[in-house]
């Protein structure tokens, strides 16, 4: 028997969360796949569960001081929904899972399961996004490369719930398809075996904003590739300058990223397909996005 809490209030469930040890769950789409038992059997949870993603306080948009607040329950077919949303982040989006999973699983979901090939990660690097936590006795806030730490590893601790993704103002942040006048060029490609429910072998978030015939800012994220999602602002900034000292410098930026990136071995790649296509895609943002 699975013994599950079902709070009313987002103060309700962090009462919970500080007084026991339990288990939060959204749309369950990794937390049923991890604890899987043999066919037949109900998943064996090591924990009770506390059901957050019903929660008001988890739902919802909002956008206060130009700040885009997504509600860590929100599944990912709102998100698509949702005029706000950032192109890089809803291209991430319509590729994740299949439909009926995307009305059910959450973008919370996807980072506190912080497995280095979550799609919904990648653009949030990219966009400088922070996760917003919450304990019964404080509220904090932290960029997402440092929320998370490592393969199935985040700072969140045993009394906290996410409650939140803010993405802060930026060039990166468009929201509509871009037309060949637009200062900002983005590239969303992610690398997988099918069109739906595959995970990434590899995927890419980058945006780039232009301005007097150079590079004026850039966002470069690369997914798994590494422990967790690959960004460098010392790469990054040598993509700054004339348009001409860029087709100049990208070698040198591809291998920087060569030296970043440290792919392995599994069951959906290689490492060495995984090097190859991420610095190829790397080659493609700027040869046919900023350089075309
Ligand atoms: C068939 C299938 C296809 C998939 N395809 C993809 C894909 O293409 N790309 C991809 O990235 N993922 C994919 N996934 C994985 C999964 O759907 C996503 O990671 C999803 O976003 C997880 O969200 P969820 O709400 O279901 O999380 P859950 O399974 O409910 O929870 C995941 C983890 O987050 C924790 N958690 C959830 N919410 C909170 C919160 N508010 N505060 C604290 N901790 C919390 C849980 O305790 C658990 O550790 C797929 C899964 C399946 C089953």
């Amino acid at each position: 028997m699975v013994k599950w809490y079902r709070p009313g209030t987002l103060d309700e469930a962090l009462e919970i969360r500080a007084r026991e040890t339990v288990i939060p769950i959204a749309g369950a789409t990794d937390l049923y796949v991890r604890y899987r038992r043999r066919s037949g059997l109900a998943p064996e949870f090591s924990a009770p569960l506390l059901a957050v993603g019903h929660l008001t306080e988890l739902q919802g948009y909002s956008d206060e001081n130009g700040e885009l607040r997504i509600g860590a329950g929100v599944p990912y077919a709102d998100i698509l929904s949702d005029g706000r949303t950032p192109v890089l982040l809803a291209a991430a989006v319509r590729e994740l899972a299949a439909p009926a999973l995307r009305n059910v699983a959450t973008l919370g979901g996807n980072i506190c399961n912080a497995s280095p090939a979550a799609d919904a990660a990648c653009p949030l690097y990219a966009l400088d996004a922070r996760c917003e936590l919450r304990s019964a006795s404080r509220a904090r806030t932290l960029p997402i490369a440092e929320f998370i730490t490592g393969p199935g590893r985040t700072q969140i601790e045993p009394d906290e719930l996410l409650t939140a993704i803010i993405i802060p103002p930026g060039p990166g942040r468009v929201t509509a398809a871009i037309d060949d006048d637009a200062t900002t060029r983005v590239l969303y490609r992610k690398v997988g075996t099918r069109r739906a429910n595959a995970l990434s072998k590899l995927a890419i978030a980058a945006w780039a904003s232009l301005s007097g015939g150079g590079v004026e800012s850039v966002g470069v994220a690369i997914g798994a590739v590494a422990p967790t999602v690959v960004r460098s602002r010392e790469v990054e900034a040598d993509f700054v300058g004339s348009l001409e000292s860029l087709r100049e410098k990208t070698d040198a930026i591809l291998a920087a990223y060569g030296r970043l990136v440290a792919p392995i071995d599994d069951q959906r790649s290689t490492a060495e397909y995984r090097r190859e296509v991420a610095l190829n895609l790397v080659k493609q943002f700027i040869e046919q996005s900023l350089l075309a």
